[in-house]
């Protein structure tokens, strides 16, 4: 079984083998790549192309996404996964793109019986049952893009073990307590210090619930590590020990 699984993974980096000029285009797109040493940056380079040769990157509203959109793409997708491994994705197939933010249109009754809808414009969302839906134009906004793909990608992984509510399924050597424990003292602060308008070392819409928050708070740790570990140390430590991943180590 494992030797299978291996045998189809080496036929299929061969086959889908990436030319080096579009990798090196694609990462040096985005500095928070600047930080992997050489073996992480070649295994990062095997589980963009395991995903672009099992997953589909399309784009929608008349966006049609080039080799270099979808490596680029692929690259930031495959780098939440690099401690782990491609089956952490198991929960999807298909990263939509979209030109620029898109406009969602959402309805709810409230108690009262009434319909309210509303329409959202948005840079990304991943669907529970579904694919990943991104704007290229946010992604390809700087550091700002990185982080718009781990977001949404942290959601996945949030939804491995049901509905997204910022406990993913953790490794059997992990506490559970601990995790709990960092990430509620945490977003505890983050939302009171938002409500008295005091600094706040992780965007505030990681207050929202703690879904946002584990989506926000993985962006932050890929993105900004040394913001995340010098007011947060605990989620820091939490969030090496799930993504297997140590930032601010290289
Ligand atoms: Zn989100």
């Amino acid at each position: 079984m494992w030797s299978l699984r291996a045998w189809r993974r080496r036929r299929l980096l061969r086959r889908h083998a990436l030319p080096e000029p579009l990798w090196q285009a694609a990462v040096d797109g985005f500095p928070l790549f600047g930080r992997l040493g050489s073996v992480e940056r070649l295994r990062l380079r095997e589980l963009a192309t395991l995903l672009l040769a099992t997953k589909t990157i399309d784009g929608a509203d008349g966006f049609e996404p080039d080799d270099a959109v979808r490596v680029a793409v692929a690259a930031l997708a495959a780098l939440p996964i690099l401690g782990l491994d491609l089956d952490w994705y198991d929960n999807w197939h298909e990263i939509v793109l979209y030109p620029d933010a898109f406009v969602q249109q959402q309805e709810w009754q409230d108690g009262g019986g009434v319909v309210h809808r509303q329409r959202r414009a948005l840079e990304g969302e991943a669907w529970p049952q579904g694919p990943v839906l991104l704007s290229w134009h946010d992604i390809a906004a700087g550091s700002h893009g990185a982080r718009l793909v781990i977001h949404e990608l942290a959601h996945k992984l949030d939804m491995l073990n049901g509905p997204a509510n910022g406990f993913p399924p953790l490794h059997r050597t992990m506490n559970r307590h601990a995790w709990t424990d960092a990430f509620s003292r945490a977003y505890t602060d983050l939302r009171q210090r938002i409500a008295r308008g005091d600094f706040a070392a992780l965007d505030p819409y990681g207050a929202t619930n703690p879904a946002e928050f584990f989506a926000v708070a993985s962006e932050t740790f890929f993105a900004a590590p040394q913001a995340l570990h010098a007011h947060y140390p605990q989620l820091y430590q939490q969030l090496c020990a799930f993504y297997r991943q140590q930032p601010l180590a290289v």
